[in-house]
């Protein structure tokens, strides 16, 4: 017997915490799928036209403590200081109990998106306080379950504004001049493709001319100013425009929310809701709409439906808006969004509630207050009189000087032009900041007046303090003593299937460990408390994390240059596409707008390309499951000087590695269009093949997926890309920072320079501590559990789409429909079954319709996977009772499934006992899984839509 997991683990002791299966294990699988070794197998599974020679040229494996170590250094080498930028960014404090209980609990950050609702109610609760919080801050009726971050979330407004109105011909967006620079960067980059104008202007004048859409305006401004939103409403709406406000939410428990003024749309940044600053990143960005304007929401959408007995339920709404069902008629490309951190961000309004929300607004105004009287009495000018928390001083010619004394001092201020300098509080700034910042302006403090309680709304104009009330529910009003908070969060996990009960086996979504030493660094306050637009040098350390993150990913794609700006898979997409694109037209050909795109192609593709500009033209996959070659040729000829791209998988949704991917390559690259290889399968070829080297152009990479950052509920993620050199002018870069992309480049994508840095720290630790020979076994792990399973399947489900040798890469596509047709049993119903038997489900009917897609990953071993397959196999046994008609096939424990506790004390009347309804296995009677409630009626939630937190009389009948 070989032994290739303690011979690689004996130099790199982590790969044998990562890899499930033991040496032993791994023999027995390679019996079942017939080969003698792993190399045997991946060289009968993977083309060889495709294998590249050689070890990946990677540092060897460290330990975990020495990759700790590492990053210590690193996180040592980035300066903190005071942070008080402002621009969208402040420094907040996690609650601990929220630190603990979420941000480090493996029982929310290794959740799945909750597609199964079933077994998600805890993390849907959690998004619906999130959307009540949005809803009843910003003041309107309904607000989505997180974006990606501010700047992203006002361009989809954008987009939204523009699908909204009744003119089919408006094609331009008004900017507020005080919006944050960030944001008017993003919304440049995403407008130019679509033909949309952007005119930036300063909204005390009258609206520019011009066939506008919508208007963009910030409150507070950049600047810290307070303006009345109403004006530019009305003269807006009086032009058929809509306006979309980008609003803080923290001020808005003192100002009049925007959407008590008129807004249509609000959008926004959660980070200071006890989000660290984490360089940029990660952080829940938001988007709520006036009564109307729900269905062109993008993104998720928590509503509330009930489940088969009637009780509440929690489930995702409006689903046929989104990509993964409208494709290119998506109203927008968003999957991956930032559920991790919006429920951090509820938490802490949980945690503080209304009062404490007020009482932390209030003291970063009055600091703000101080801060501006002190000035002026300095003999300082300050710009605005009114302001929430940041102030705007003017120091003529001098505003340079006075930032580096403020820097010398350990405090960040922000730079605004040369006689101008922006002074953001927040709530952790004491007397003794404003002190140092007086300090800074020459100024010797007085010793504090004596504080009034009334004086907080000094700054705030009286038309513009907020009246009404907020977050009023119980849930923002109850759990206000650590040990009830510690007891809801518990309670909510409870609810839910982590990676921490079991497997979840999700075709293409690849959720493998998630170790707890890649996750430690993260809330290290080297990482967490540096701010995005902190002076370059103070962040050293992260530069030196992410050249060196960028330059392995570089390695083990084969490409010459990574982006690691984009924050989702689906930003890497619109990247990479706008790559294309800005190449095309650097080459004079403007007129290449077309993208293939294959009829398997995940959702986000179609609906990147569309945002890219691009017409979306589909080519077929033949009866295997490869793209059609006949298919390709014939679109190919019928698009001769239009072709811009076509955007693969690889190895496609379909689960094999395709023979024809480097013919795809060469036809395309012949025809004049450039090879986009969707890299979210990189799981099943990292050290065995590259993209950059066999014929792609570019890929984006989801580091959330294949390099071990969690998925987080549905978020956060990390949508590097990779491209060839060529394309490397045309990366995205930043208008803040210079090092952050080619002066050449595209423009932002994400409103951070380097996106969602403080959770790169997890990627570099796992591809650290795996080194070339552990990333390669994992990839042949992955390979062998998927074959494995496919194996062991085979007989009793037929396996849809297999590659060389009958092998499939690293997930498997198991065929329903014959059990369907046979039975009447349906993909829902294994699925819900599944979580009788303490499954989650594999993704179902993806990428084609009745069908499950399994992908196990080398992270599980033989015993986790023989308990999926015997309950698979079980259920297929129950299936055949359908069909025989031994159970009724409208009632059986499939159609019922899942079975909740209270179906057990209700009146039984089915013609099977309740022991075969709940623990229909051994390791379900051992290790019982509840699901909170039974199975979840969609439908109804879409008809009868409430996405906020309902009262609690709700719950009682
Ligand atoms: C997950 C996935 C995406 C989208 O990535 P997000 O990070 O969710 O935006 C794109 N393509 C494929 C094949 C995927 O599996």
């Amino acid at each position: 017997m070989s032994h290739p997991l303690s011979q690689i683990a004996s130099e790199a002791p982590f790969v044998a915490r990562h890899v499930g299966p033991r040496d032993d294990e791994i023999a027995k699988m390679l019996d079942a799928v017939g080969y003698d070794s792993l190399d045997a197998l991946v060289d009968a599974a993977v083309p060889d036209a495709i294998r590249s020679v050689g070890a990946l040229d990677l540092p060897p494996a460290s330990t975990e403590i020495e990759a700790l170590d590492e990053l210590r250094a690193l996180s040592r080498r980035n300066q903190r200081h005071t942070q008080m930028i402002g621009l969208g960014y402040y420094d907040t404090v996690t609650p601990p109990v929220v630190v603990r209980r979420v941000l480090e609990s493996p029982a929310w950050y290794t959740a799945y998106t909750p597609y199964q609702p079933e077994i998600s109610q805890g993390r849907l609760e959690a998004l619906l306080n999130f959307q009540t919080m949005v809803s009843d801050l910003v003041g309107l009726p309904t607000a989505n379950a997180s974006l990606l971050d501010e700047a992203t979330a006002a361009a989809e407004a954008m987009t939204l504004m523009r699908r909204s109105i009744r003119s089919k011909t408006a094609d331009t967006v008004v900017v507020d001049a005080d919006c944050l620079p960030q944001t008017i960067a993003v919304i440049r980059t995403r407008a130019e493709p679509l033909g949309i104008g952007v005119v930036v202007a300063d909204l005390d004048q009258p609206l520019p001319d011009g066939d506008v859409f919508g208007v963009v305006v910030q409150y507070p401004g950049a600047s810290g100013r307070v303006r009345d939103l109403r004006p530019v409403i009305e003269a807006a709406h009086e032009r058929g425009a809509l306006v979309t406000v980008a609003a803080d939410l923290l001020a808005l428990t003192l100002l009049t929310p925007p959407g008590e003024q008129g807004a249509d749309v609000v959008v926004g940044s959660s980070q200071r809701f006890g989000v660290p600053l984490g360089y940029g990143g990660p952080h829940a960005g938001y988007m709520a709409v006036r009564a109307g304007l729900e269905r062109g929401l993008p993104g998720r959408l928590v509503g509330v439906s009930r489940d088969a007995a009637g009780a509440q339920a929690y489930r995702l709404a409006l689903q046929t808006r989104e990509q993964h069902i409208r494709r290119e008629k998506a109203t927008s490309n968003i999957c991956t969004a930032q559920v991790l951190l919006a429920v951090v961000a509820s938490m802490y309004a949980v945690w503080h509630g209304p009062e404490g929300l007020r009482e932390i607004a209030r003291r970063a105004h009055r600091h703000a207050v101080e801060l501006a009287t002190a000035l002026r009495a300095g003999g300082v000018e300050v710009v605005h009189d009114a302001f929430f928390d940041t102030v705007l001083a003017r120091m003529p010619g001098r505003a340079e000087a006075v930032v580096a004394d403020a820097a010398e001092l350990r405090v960040n201020l922000g730079l605004a032009g040369a006689d101008l300098v922006r002074i953001a509080c927040d709530e952790v700034t004491t007397d003794a900041d404003v002190a140092r910042v007086l300090r800074a302006f020459g100024i010797t403090p007085e010793p504090a007046q004596g504080r009034g309680d009334g004086d907080e709304h000094d700054a705030i104009p009286a038309e513009l303090r907020r009246t009404s009330g907020y977050l009023t529910h119980p849930v923002f009003n109850t759990h206000r003593s650590e040990t009830s908070m510690l007891r809801y969060l518990r309670r909510l996990a409870d609810k839910d299937y982590a990676l921490d009960r079991g497997m979840i086996p999700l075709g293409s979504c690849t959720m493998k460990l998630n170790a707890a030493t890649e996750m430690e660094p993260i809330t290290w306050p080297g990482f967490a408390g540096i701010h995005p637009f902190a002076p370059v040098e103070q962040a050293d350390g992260y530069l030196a994390m992410i050249r060196q993150l960028e330059g392995w990913l570089a390695t083990v794609t084969g490409y010459d240059a990574v982006s690691i700006q984009p924050n989702a898979g689906s930003q890497g997409e619109l990247a990479g596409l706008l790559a294309i694109r800005a190449y095309h037209r650097s080459n004079g050909d403007d007129q290449r707008d077309v993208c293939l795109i294959p009829s398997s192609a995940h959702g986000t593709n179609a609906a990147s390309a569309v945002m890219a500009g691009m017409r979306v033209v589909v080519v077929a996959a033949a009866d295997d499951g490869t793209v059609d070659l006949d298919d390709l040729r014939a679109k190919l000829d019928e698009h001769p000087d239009r072709l811009a791209a076509i955007m693969i998988t690889y190895p496609s949704t379909h689960g094999v590695y395709e023979e024809g991917v480097t013919e795809i390559a060469r036809l395309v690259h012949e025809a004049g269009g450039q090879v986009y290889v969707d890299g979210a399968n990189l799981n099943a070829l990292v050290g065995l093949a590259k993209p950059g080297e066999f014929g792609a152009d570019v890929s984006h990479l989801n580091l959330h997926k294949t390099f071990c950052i969690p998925h987080g509920g549905g978020g956060p993620g990390v949508g590097p890309i990779g491209v060839r050199a060529h394309l490397s002018p045309f990366l995205p870069n930043h208008p803040m920072l210079p090092e952050a992309g080619p002066a050449t480049g595209v423009g932002p994508i994400a409103a951070a320079p380097f996106g969602s840095a403080s959770i790169l720290p997890i990627p570099w630790a796992y591809i650290r501590m795996m080194g070339p020979d552990g990333l390669k076994l994992a990839t042949q792990t992955a390979v062998l559990n998927a074959n494995y399973v496919a194996a062991r399947l085979r007989e009793h489900f037929p396996v849809l789409y297999t590659g060389r040798g009958g092998l499939v890469a690293h997930e498997c596509i198991v065929d329903l429909r014959p059990l369907t047709k046979a039975s009447g049993v349906t993909v829902d119903d294994v699925a819900k079954r599944l979580i009788d038997y303490g499954f989650h489900a594999p993704t179902m009917s993806f990428p084609v319709a009745g069908t499950l897609m399994i992908e196990p990953t080398e992270s599980e071993d033989k015993g986790e996977l023989d308990r999926f397959c015997d309950a698979m196999i079980a259920i297929r046994a129950e299936a055949d009772k359908v069909a025989s008609g031994e159970w009724a096939a409208d009632d059986n424990p499939l159609v019922n499934a899942p079975h909740p506790a209270s179906s057990l004390v209700a009146e039984w009347s089915h013609p099977y006992d309740r022991a075969t309804a709940v623990h229909p296995s051994p390791s379900s009677r051992e290790d019982k899984y509840w699901p909170p409630v039974g199975r979840i009626d969609g439908a109804y939630g879409d008809r009868h839509l409430v996405c906020a937190c309902p009262p609690p009389e709700a719950f009682q009948d």
